[in-house]
C-alpha cells in the first residue's frame, strides 16, 4: 500500500548539503510492525517523515495506494497524512490545554467528524487508559501521555501508524507496554516504528530496516523456519534445538532420535520441565508456538503484494468553524491575567476612540434630531425672516450691510412648510393685569407670549382638559401651566367696566372657567384649559427656589417657546384684537472695532480682538465734538487742532487700549509702557503733584507719531439686536482717528457733528435690495410644528431662498444651543480626529501585541495540529477564531461602554452645564469604524505570526518543538 521509489532527501543549510536519504526504495505491506533501525543521524526520521507526508522528498516518489507523490498538488501531503497516517512522537506532543478525551477528539474534528464518545472510550480501552477520558494531560505519566498520543493516532482509524522513537523517553517497562500495544495494532494495519533499540526491534518487529548514511543497509523480515522433522511429539526445530511435547510418551523411533540428539552434543545439555523457564527459553530462542524457529531473513519485496483497492482517496482536513472557535477559545484561557489586562486596556482605548469618533464623525443633523427627541420640546417653533440689503453714505464712505428682518407666515406657507399638523401663532406678549405676583419661586410665570387658533380637527383640540375651546374673540383657552402659575399667585376679580377689583379668586381647573383675565386693557373670559405638555422634573427645583442658577434660563426659554405660554383663541380674535398683536423691537448699541488697526487685543468681554471682527465694547456716550473743547482740557496728539475724522476719548479708554497692547509681550514697546504708566497715574488721581501730567505730556510728545499712526485708528460699528434673528447685526459706521484725550472723569466720546449724525440717524440708510413681498394673508409670527417633523424642517431652516430673500429660522433655544455646539465641535473636529486616532492606534497596538505574542508562543501547537493532519487553513481558522473572540469581546464591551458613556456624558452636560444637547451621538459610522479597526487589528495581529508558522513545512514545525 505504501512504497518509496528512489527517494532522496537533500538538506542544504549554509551551503552544506546533507543527503539525509540517498536513493531509497522500499515497499511496505498492508499490515505488520516495521522497525527502522540505525544510528543517530542515519536518516530514520527523515525516511519516516517523507513516507508519512510530513516532509516532501527532494527526489523520487512516495506512492500511496498507487498514487504517486509526483502527482500531488496543493495540500495533498496534508490530506494524505490526514487520511492515512497517525503519527506518534517521542515527545508525545499532546496538547496540554485539553483533557485526554479532547486531545483525541481533535484528530476526529480535524477530519470534520463529530466527537464520538463511544469510539474514544473504546480506543482508550485499547491503549489501557479506560477511565482517563477527563484527565488533564499534566496529571499523566510519560507512558500514559504516549498512550494518549497513540489513541489520538488511532481514533482516525488510519491504515498506517508512524512512530518516531515512541519509547525514547520512557523506561523500558513502560516502553514495552507501548510496543505491545503497537504490535497488537500492527495486526490490522501497517505500523512503522523508528528505534535504535535492536533488542526491541527483534522482539516485536515483523520487519527490520536498517539505515546508514541515508541508505538502507539491511532489510530483513521475521520468518518462521519449518522444523527439520517432527513426529508430532518430538520436533527437531533445528540442528541444535529439540522440543518434546510429552516426555513420558517417548518411544521407539522418537526415543532414538532424542538419544542421537543428546549424543551429538559434546558437553552440557539442559532439560527443563518448568513452564516459566520454557517460556523464557522460547522467547530467547524465538521459537514459535508452532515449533518453528523465528529468524530474520532478507525481506523479499517481490512477495509484498501491493493492494490498493479503490486507489487513494484523500480526505481534506476540514475543521468545522464551531470547533475552530472552541479550540481558539480554550487557547485564550491560558494567560488569564494578561488577557484581562489586554481586554481592559483595549476596551478603554476603544471607548475613548468611540467617544472621539462620535465627535469627529459628528453629524450635525443627527445631533440636532437626537437633542430634540431627548428634550422636552414637543413643538418646533419657527419664525420667518427676510433679508434686506442697505446701502448708505456715512462719513467713512459708502457702506452697505445686510439685515435680517421679521416677516410673517401665511397659512398656506405653514402647511407647506410644517405639514398638516403645523399651525400658526400670533405674537401676543402680555401678562394678565389682574394677577399679582408674590415671587415665591421662579417656576411659575404668568407671561403669555403667543396666541394661536388651533384648526378644527387638530389633535391639540383634544388636549382641552376643562371647559371648551373659545367660540368668541373675547374668550381664551389657557394652558394648564398658566393655570398653575395663576394659582400660585393671586387672581383678582374684574368689574364689569374692566377694572380690577379687590376680590381674591381661588380657582381650580373647573372654577377658572368663566373667570376674566385682563390682557393689555382688554377683558378676556377663560373658556377652557388645555394640557400644555409635561414639564421635565429636572426643573422641579425651581418650584422651591428663587435663585437663578442654570436651569432657570433654560426653563424660561422652554416655556416661552412652548405651548405653555400660548393661549388658544377663536378665529375672530386676530381681526378683533389686531391692535394687541405686537411687532418686534430693536435696540442699538455702539461697538468699537479695532480690527482695522495694528492692535492685538483680547478684551474681557469675550470678544477676541485678535481675530477679524473682534470688538471692544464701549459704554461711553457719544457727544458732539465741538462742545468738548470748551469743557475739557484736551490733549491732542497733533498738537492742538481737531480734524474732520478725529474723535476725542477719555483717558481711561486710551489707557485700556494701551494696556492690551502691553499685554501682548511680543509687541511691548517702551512708548506704550510709558504712556500707560502715566495714564494710570492720572486715572488713579495721582496727578495732583503734576508729575503724572508731565509724564503723560512727555510720553505723548515723544511717541506722538506712533500714537497717531498705529494706535488710534478705530472703526465704529452700530450694533442692532435683531430679535427675530436672535442675534446682533453689525453696521459699520466708519473709520476714525483718536486725535486726543481728556483726563476728566469719563464723560463720553466726542466726535464731529457729521459723525454724530451718521451714528444716530439711521434713517439715512436706504433700502437698495430685497425680493421679499409680504402678502395680505401673512399674519402669523410663529409657526409651530410637532417635533416629529423636525427632519423635514431642519432642511428648510437657515437656508436663504435667493428668489424671495426669505430665511426660516428655528427659534427654540435648543436649536441655537446645538448650532453653537456644532460650530465648536466643527472647529475642534481635527483635534478629535487626532486624539481618536491616537487612542485607536493604542488599542490596535495592545491587541496586536497580545495576539501576535500569544500566537507566536503557539508554534508547538501549530506543529502538533499539522502533524495530526490539519492544513494551513485549519490552523488559520483556529487562531483567527481565537483573536476574533478576543477582539469581539473588546468590541462589544467597547460599543456598549461607549453607548453608556455617551448617555452619561450627555446627561452630565444637561444637568451640570444646562445644555440640553446630546453632543455625543453614537451613530452607525463610529460603530462601523470601530468594527473595521478591530477587524484589521485582528487580521494583522493573527495573520503574520500564523502565516509564518503555518507556512512552515509540518516537519519543521514539529522539529522546533
Ligand atoms: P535520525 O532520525 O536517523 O537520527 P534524521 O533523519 O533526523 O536522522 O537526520 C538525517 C540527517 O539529515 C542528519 O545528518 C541530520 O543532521 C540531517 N537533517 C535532518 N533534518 C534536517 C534539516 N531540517 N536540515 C538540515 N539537515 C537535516
Ligand atoms: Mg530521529
Amino acid at each position: 500500500m505504501l512504497e518509496l521509489k528512489n527517494v532522496s532527501k537533500i538538506y542544504s543549510t549554509k551551503g552544506e548539503t546533507v543527503r539525509a536519504l540517498d536513493n531509497v526504495s522500499i515497499k511496505f505491506s498492508q499490515t505488520g510492525l516495521v522497525f527502522l533501525l540505525g544510528k543517530s543521524g542515519s536518516g530514520k526520521s527523515t525516511l519516516l517523515n517523507v513516507a508519512g507526508g510530513l516532509d516532501e522528498p527532494t527526489e523520487g516518489e512516495v506512492i500511496i495506494m498507487g498514487k504517486s507523490s509526483a502527482t500531488f498538488t496543493g495540500g495533498d501531503f496534508d490530506s494524505y497524512r490526514n487520511t492515512y497516517v497517525g503519527f506518534i512522537f517521542q515527545e508525545y506532543n499532546v496538547l496540554n490545554e485539553f483533557n485526554v478525551e479532547d486531545n483525541i477528539a481533535l484528530a476526529l474534528e480535524l477530519q470534520g467528524k463529530p466527537k464520538d464518545r463511544q469510539k474514544i472510550d473504546g480506543i482508550l480501552q485499547e491503549v489501557n487508559l479506560s477511565g482517563y477520558a477527563k484527565r488533564k494531560i499534566n496529571t499523566l505519566s510519560g507512558g500514559q501521555k504516549q498512550r494518549v498520543a497513540i489513541a489520538r493516532a488511532l481514533v482516525k482509524d488510519p491504515q498506517i501508524i508512524m512512530a518516531d522513537e515512541p519509547t525514547g523517553a520512557l523506561d523500558s517497562a513502560t516502553g514495552r507496554q507501548v510496543l505491545e500495544i503497537l504490535r497488537e495494532l500492527s495486526k490490522t494495519r501497517l505500523v512503522i516504528v523508528v528505534s535504535h533499540d535492536r533488542e526491541f526491534a527483534e522482539l516485536y518487529g515483523d520487519r527490520i530496516v536498517e539505515l546508514k548514511d541515508g541508505k538502507i543497509i539491511s532489510d530483513t523480515s521475521r520468518c518462521t523456519r519449518i522444523p527439520d522433522s517432527t513426529d508430532g511429539n518430538v520436533t527437531k526445530i533445528d540442528e541444535d534445538t529439540l522440543s518434546i511435547k510429552d516426555g513420558s510418551a517417548l518411544l521407539g523411533q522418537s526415543l532414538e532420535e532424542v538419544k542421537a540428539f543428546i549424543q551429538g552434543r559434546q558437553g552440557e545439555i539442559f532439560l527443563s520441565r518448568k513452564s516459566s523457564d520454557i517460556e523464557k527459553f522460547r522467547a530467547a530462542g524465538r521459537i514459535a508456538e508452532s515449533g518453528g524457529k523465528e529468524s530474520f531473513i532478507p525481506t523479499d519485496e517481490e512477495a509484498i503484494t501491493q493492494t490498493h483497492s479503490g486507489g487513494a482517496v484523500f480526505i481534506r482536513s476540514k475543521l468545522p468553524a464551531a470547533k475552530a472557535v472552541k479550540i481558539g477559545a480554550s487557547g485564550l484561557k491560558q494567560k488569564p491575567f494578561r488577557l484581562i489586562l489586554t481586554i481592559f486596556l483595549s476596551v478603554v482605548a476603544f471607548i475613548m476612540f468611540g467617544l472621539f469618533s462620535t465627535m469627529m464623525l459628528y453629524d450635525e443633523d443627527t445631533v440636532m434630531y437626537k437633542s430634540f427627541m431627548n428634550s422636552d420640546n414637543e413643538y418646533i417653533t419657527m419664525i420667518k425672516n427676510y433679508q434686506m440689503t442697505y446701502s448708505y453714505e456715512t462719513w467713512g464712505g459708502q457702506n452697505s450691510y445686510t439685515s435680517s428682518l421679521s416677516a410673517l407666515f401665511s397659512q398656506d406657507e405653514i402647511t407647506s412648510l410644517g405639514g398638516a399638523n403645523a399651525f400658526g401663532a400670533f405674537d401676543f406678549s402680555v401678562s394678565p393685569a389682574n394677577v399679582t405676583s408674590s415671587y415665591n419661586n421662579n417656576y411659575y410665570s404668568c407671561s403669555i407670549y403667543k396666541a394661536a387658533c388651533i384648526p378644527q380637527g387638530h389633535s391639540l383640540r383634544n388636549s382641552i382638559v376643562a371647559g371648551s375651546y373659545p367660540s368668541r374673540s373675547d374668550q381664551i383657552c389657557i394652558s394648564s401651566y398658566l393655570l398653575e402659575s395663576i394659582r400660585n399667585e393671586t387672581l383678582y376679580g374684574v368689574e364689569s367696566d374692566g377694572t380690577v377689583s379687590s376680590e381674591i379668586l381661588n380657582v381650580d381647573m373647573q372654577s377658572i372657567i368663566g373667570k376674566k383675565l385682563v390682557l393689555s386693557d382688554n377683558v378676556f373670559e377663560v373658556s377652557g384649559v388645555f394640557d400644555g405638555g409635561d414639564i421635565s422634573s429636572e426643573f422641579d427645583v425651581l418650584k422651591t427656589s428663587t435663585d437663578y442658577s442654570s436651569p432657570y434660563y433654560r426653563f424660561r426659554t422652554y416655556i416661552k417657546e412652548g405651548l405653555q405660554s400660548c393661549i388658544f383663541v377663536a378665529e375672530s380674535f386676530s381681526e378683533d384684537y389686531a391692535a394687541l398683536l405686537s411687532s418686534p423691537s430693536t435696540t442699538s448699541k455702539y461697538y468699537f472695532d479695532t480690527s482695522g488697526t495694528e492692535f492685538y487685543i483680547t478684551d474681557s468681554q469675550s470678544f477676541n480682538l485678535n481675530e477679524d471682527g473682534g470688538w471692544y465694547y464701549i459704554t461711553n456716550e457719544f457727544k458732539v465734538y465741538g462742545s468738548a473743547q470748551d469743557s475739557y482740557d484736551i490733549t491732542y496728539f497733533n498738537g492742538g487742532a481737531s480734524s474732520d475724522n478725529g474723535i476725542v476719548v477719555p483717558l481711561n479708554l486710551l489707557a485700556g487700549l494701551a494696556e492690551y497692547k502691553i499685554g501682548d509681550a511680543e509687541n511691548v514697546s517702551s512708548y506704550y509702557t510709558d504712556f500707560y504708566k502715566a495714564a494710570v497715574k492720572i486715572i488713579n488721581g495721582d496727578y495732583e503733584d503734576e508729575s503724572g501730567l508731565a509724564d503723560l505730556a512727555s510720553a505723548v510728545a515723544e511717541n506722538y507719531a506712533r500714537l497717531g499712526e498705529e494706535y488710534t485708528t478705530v472703526c465704529f460699528y452700530e450694533e442692532k439686536y435683531d430679535s427675530e434673528a436672535g442675534g446682533y447685526a453689525y453696521n459699520p459706521k466708519g473709520t476714525f482717528n483718536i486725535v486726543g484725550f481728556y483726563t476728566a472723569d469719563d464723560e463720553g466720546i466726542y466726535c464731529p457733528q457729521s459723525f454724530y449724525d451718521a451714528l444716530t440717524i439711521s434713517s439715512t440708510a436706504t433700502v437698495t435690495h430685497t425680493n421679499y413681498v409680504q402678502t395680505e394673508d401673512a399674519v402669523y409670527k410663529y409657526m409651530m410644528a410637532p417635533v416629529g417633523n423636525l427632519k423635514t424642517l431642519l432642511g428648510k431652516a437657515e437656508v436663504l431662498d435667493e428668489e424671495t430673500d426669505v430665511i426660516y429660522r428655528v427659534s427654540n433655544s435648543l436649536y441655537s444651543d446645538v448650532r453653537s455646539i456644532n460650530r465648536t465641535v466643527n472647529q475642534l473636529s481635527k483635534v478629535f480626529l487626532i486624539i481618536g486616532i491616537v487612542f485607536m492606534l493604542f488599542a490596535a497596538l495592545l491587541l496586536f501585541n497580545f495576539i501576535s505574542v500569544s500566537i507566536g508562543n503557539k508554534t508547538q501547537e501549530i506543529g502538533i495540529l499539522r502533524a495530526i493532519g490539519a492544513r494551513g487553513t485549519d490552523v488559520f481558522k483556529i487562531f483567527f477564531s481565537e483573536s476574533g473572540i478576543l477582539v469581539g469581546i473588546c468590541l462589544i464591551a467597547a460599543i456598549i461602554g461607549t453607548g453608556i458613556l455617551t448617555v452619561v456624558i450627555n446627561n452630565i452636560l444637561k444637568t451640570e452645564l444646562g445644555v440640553a444637547v446630546s453632543v455625543f451621538v453614537l451613530g452607525a459610522l463610529p460603530v462601523l469604524l470601530m468594527v473595521a479597526v478591530a477587524a484589521v487589528v485582528a487580521f494583522a495581529g493573527t495573520f503574520l505570526p500564523v502565516f509564518l508558522a503555518a507556512r512552515k513545512k509540518p516537519v519543521d514545525s514539529i522539529k522546533s518543538l
